[in-house]
């Protein structure tokens, strides 16, 4: 029987760190090896168990990574830009693997990820979601076989409490169609209409926000023709299915080649 995969969460109980502790005890193929946070976090020596109301499995929190990084074949990390650069030091000198699931890096944090993946197999997306992963492969495909004759509209919604829009799941997806499409989001998107708008512009995307309530994300891309409309959709309940995205993103890692793989590499969504 192959040993189960030996990984430790970085950002343990926050709101995705969290979310991952209770996706890895679902997942036998996984044994949950580190729970990490930072120094002065009110979690450092609770149980992780704990931290998610479930029985103890003897991880206690800790904030140094160097210490419990032998123990450890991959590491998951969904805290904050300068912890994951700090993290990525620690997973080079060390040969580990690493999920990076935090986002808002700039561009010479991004490039120094890069550096690393010469080193270490790294896995960088924004958003880990299984199924909104195979949306923009879904959409790709749509939008090249229905690239005459269709109007492509984008329609999110959101929780009350987000602050920006469109969100970032919203802007892939038109990047996806667009790319498909041959076009340049950022000179053919429409966001948001009122007033007296004119006739449709063919080339245009559109994107529409609804904020309310506690959705916690629903996607909807529309390609609409004469007689039909295609739409494809997604649906988030919880942020169990990041954890679950970046989970299967682990257990892919373990055992790769140093380089920079995305989602669609994890998925195998190239064809
Ligand atoms: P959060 O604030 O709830 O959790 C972050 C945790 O990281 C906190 O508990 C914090 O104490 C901890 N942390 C900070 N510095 C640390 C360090 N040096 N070592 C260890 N732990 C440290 O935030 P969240 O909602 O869980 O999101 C975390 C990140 O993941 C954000 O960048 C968010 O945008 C991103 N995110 C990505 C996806 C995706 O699919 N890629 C999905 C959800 C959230």
């Amino acid at each position: 029987m192959t040993e189960p995969l030996r990984i430790g969460i970085l950002g343990a109980s926050g709101r995705m760190g969290r979310a991952l502790i209770e996706a890895s005890f679902r997942t036998p193929s996984l044994d949950l090896k580190a729970a990490v946070e930072r120094a002065g976090s009110a979690a450092l020596g609770t149980d992780a168990g704990a931290l998610v109301g479930a029985p103890a499995c003897g991880v206690a929190v800790t904030d140094s990574l160097s210490t419990v990084l032998p123990d450890i074949a991959v590491v998951i990390d969904f805290t904050s830009p300068a912890s994951t650069l700090a993290a990525l030091e620690h997973c080079m000198a060390s040969g580990r693997g690493i999920v990076i699931g935090t986002t808002g890096f700039s561009v010479e944090q991004k490039d120094r990820i890069q550096e690393a993946a010469r080193i270490i197999p790294v896995c960088m997306a924004a958003n880990y979601s299984i199924g909104v992963n195979v949306c923009l492969h879904l959409l790709e495909i749509a939008a090249q076989s229905l690239a005459r004759g269709y109007d492509v509209e984008i329609v999110e919604t959101h929780h009350r409490h987000k602050v920006d829009a469109p969100s970032g799941t919203a802007l892939a997806m038109g990047e996806a169609v667009a790319k498909a499409l041959g076009r340049d989001l950022r000179s053919h998107a429409v966001y948001g209409r009122e007033g007296l708008t004119g006739p449709r512009d063919p080339n245009t995307i559109g994107f529409a926000t609804v904020r309310g309530g506690d959705v916690v994300g629903d996607h909807t891309v529309m390609f609409l023709g004469e007689g039909e409309r295609v739409e494809i959709s997604h649906r988030a309940t919880n942020r169990a299915n990041f954890a679950n995205g970046a989970l299967r993103a682990a257990a892919w890692l373990s055992g790769r080649a140093p380089g920079l793989y995305s989602m669609r590499d994890v998925l195998e969504l190239h064809a």
